[in-house]
This record gives C-alpha cells, sequence and structure tokens, in this order.
C-alpha cells in the first residue's frame, strides 16, 4: 500500500476505495459539522477498547440524532483489517448527515445518513518520545453547556487556531475553558500528577477512552485518581503531566517521572487484556 487512499473502505454497506467514501460539498455533515465519529486503535492486529469506542460513537450519534444503521460493526472492521493488513492502526467510525433533495438547510427529515468505516496506519503524537505542551491561556475550549465535549464532533476549530498559536519549541498545546481552568489539547486529555495523586479535568473535555485505562489502571494500583478542576497553578506545579490518546496511548511530556513510567508500562498490559481479535 503506497497512498493512504487506495486502501479499502466501508460505506452504507458496500466496500470501496476510501478515495471514494468521502462526503459530497453539499452534505451538511461537511457544511454544518453536523456528523460524529470515534477513532479506536489496533494493536498488534487486535481491537482496543472495542466496546468502550462503539458505546461512546453510539451516545455521540444519538445525541445529534444521527441514526446508525443495523450494521454489525465488529464484523465490518474483521473484513477491513483482512482486506488491508496493517499491525498498529486506526478504525474510525463516521457518521453524518447528507443533503434533501429540496435543498433546505431545514430539511433534515430527508437528508440521507451516511455511515462509513476505515482503518489506516496509526502516526505518533510527537517527534519526540517526551511532548513539549505549552499552555495556552488565550484560546478557550468550548463549554459543555453548548454541545457537551463528552460526545465527539468534527468542531476542531479552537483545537486547531491553539495548535496554530503554539509556539517554535513546543510540540502542542493545552487549551483553558472560559474559567481558566485547564481542559484538554488537540487530539488528547491531560493528566497532571502531584503528591501521588492523578488528576484530569472533569468539565469542557472529551471522556477520553485512554483516559478511562489509565483510571482503571490507577485503581488496580491503589493510586488515588480524581476528575476535578484544574487551576493553571495547579498545573503549572505539577510533578509529573502526561497526556492520553488513541494515537500515543500514554505519552510523558518533559514534565514526567515515575507514576507516569508505571501508566506507561501498565498500559502495554491493557493492550492485551482489552484486546477483541479480529
Ligand atoms: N480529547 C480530544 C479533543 C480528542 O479528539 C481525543 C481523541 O481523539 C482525546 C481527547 C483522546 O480520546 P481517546 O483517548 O478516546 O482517544
Amino acid at each position: 500500500m503506497n497512498n493512504v487512499l487506495d486502501l479499502i473502505a466501508y460505506k452504507n454497506g458496500e466496500f470501496l476505495p476510501l478515495k471514494d467514501i468521502g462526503p459530497s460539498i453539499l452534505d451538511f455533515g461537511f457544511i454544518h459539522c453536523d456528523a460524529t465519529y470515534d477513532v479506536m486503535p489496533v494493536y498488534k492486529g487486535k481491537a482496543f477498547c472495542y466496546e468502550r469506542h462503539l458505546k461512546r460513537f453510539q451516545n455521540s450519534a444519538k445525541r445529534y440524532g444521527l441514526t446508525i444503521p443495523n450494521v454489525d460493526t465488529l464484523e465490518v472492521i474483521k473484513e477491513l483489517a483482512k482486506r488491508n493488513p496493517i499491525e498498529n492502526a486506526f478504525v474510525w467510525f463516521i457518521i453524518w448527515r447528507g443533503y434533501p433533495s429540496s435543498g433546505n438547510p431545514r430539511d433534515l427529515e430527508n437528508c440521507p445518513i451516511n455511515f462509513a468505516m476505515y482503518i489506516k496506519p496509526s502516526y505518533p503524537i510527537a517527534s519526540t518520545p517526551m511532548v513539549k505542551l505549552y499552555l495556552d491561556k488565550k484560546t478557550h475550549r468550548v463549554n459543555d453547556d453548548y454541545y457537551g465535549q463528552q460526545y465527539k464532533n468534527m468542531a476542531w476549530i479552537e483545537l486547531t487556531m491553539s495548535q496554530m498559536n503554539c509556539p517554535t519549541g513546543f510540540d502542542t498545546t493545552v487549551l483553558v475553558d472560559t474559567d481558566g481552568l485547564v481542559t484538554e489539547g488537540p487530539g488528547f486529555n491531560v493528566g497532571i500528577v502531584k503528591d501521588k495523586v492523578i488528576m484530569t479535568s472533569n468539565k469542557n473535555v472529551l471522556k477520553g477512552i485512554t483516559m478511562s485505562v489509565v483510571e482503571d489502571i490507577a485503581n488496580e494500583q491503589d493510586i488515588n485518581f480524581q476528575r476535578m478542576p484544574i487551576t493553571t497553578e495547579l498545573f503549572l506545579s505539577a510533578d509529573e503531566v502526561f497526556i492520553t490518546s488513541s494515537s500515543g496511548g500514554v505519552t510523558p511530556t518533559t514534565i514526567t517521572g515515575s507514576v507516569t513510567d508505571l501508566l506507561i508500562s501498565k498500559y502495554e498490559i491493557k493492550k492485551d487484556e482489552y484486546a477483541t481479535k479480529l
């Protein structure tokens, strides 16, 4: 496989080249962000946390009124893995509203729904093993009062703006909310360790599956894990800062230490424990 667009993907009951499954420029999924998705990692050919990703995708689709067709998603993933053998990959679940023949932007009931899945190679989150994270106090993450950040959505605009503001010498950024509390970054949750307690933001963030695995590990290891407001002062005084994502698992930042090391090693074990054979 030389070009990712030649991979075989799935859309509305058919297996097609990835380049042929995209939305029309008229689709509300494209012009109104009327869409949602989920991304699940595949490690050594096995799906990771399949049930959790599927559940989050179903919850997000329900939130936005996008009805998922009756498809056996695990069977689709197995077929995708067979047709595109990739050891370490991402599986995308994606659903979006098309456009009605009336052309009326309020004619939602006559919009077709498009459901697609594809598998593609995963990429590292940073060029160095330790991420240099910049605290962006100027760009605000959208509050849960709007659509609810626990539901995945396509609106990455403030995350993208923050990444564009990332100063030279840093890999990526972490945004604050409108109360000035630390939230998350473009594609990852943020965890801090202070006095052996792991803390992560309790609102205005996506409920990341990787962070839920960190929570499981913390419970098993008798480490106190708290979802709570993280002030910038608390963040800046942390003993350790790590980020979590399906793309990088538990990734250390330049402020790291023994708790992060433990989480990284236990996460490796979880890759087998929480695996579904494809
Ligand atoms: N936060 C945002 C905004 C994300 O887009 C993602 C992943 O795409 C995450 C956090 C991490 O979530 P997960 O661990 O489920 O990949």
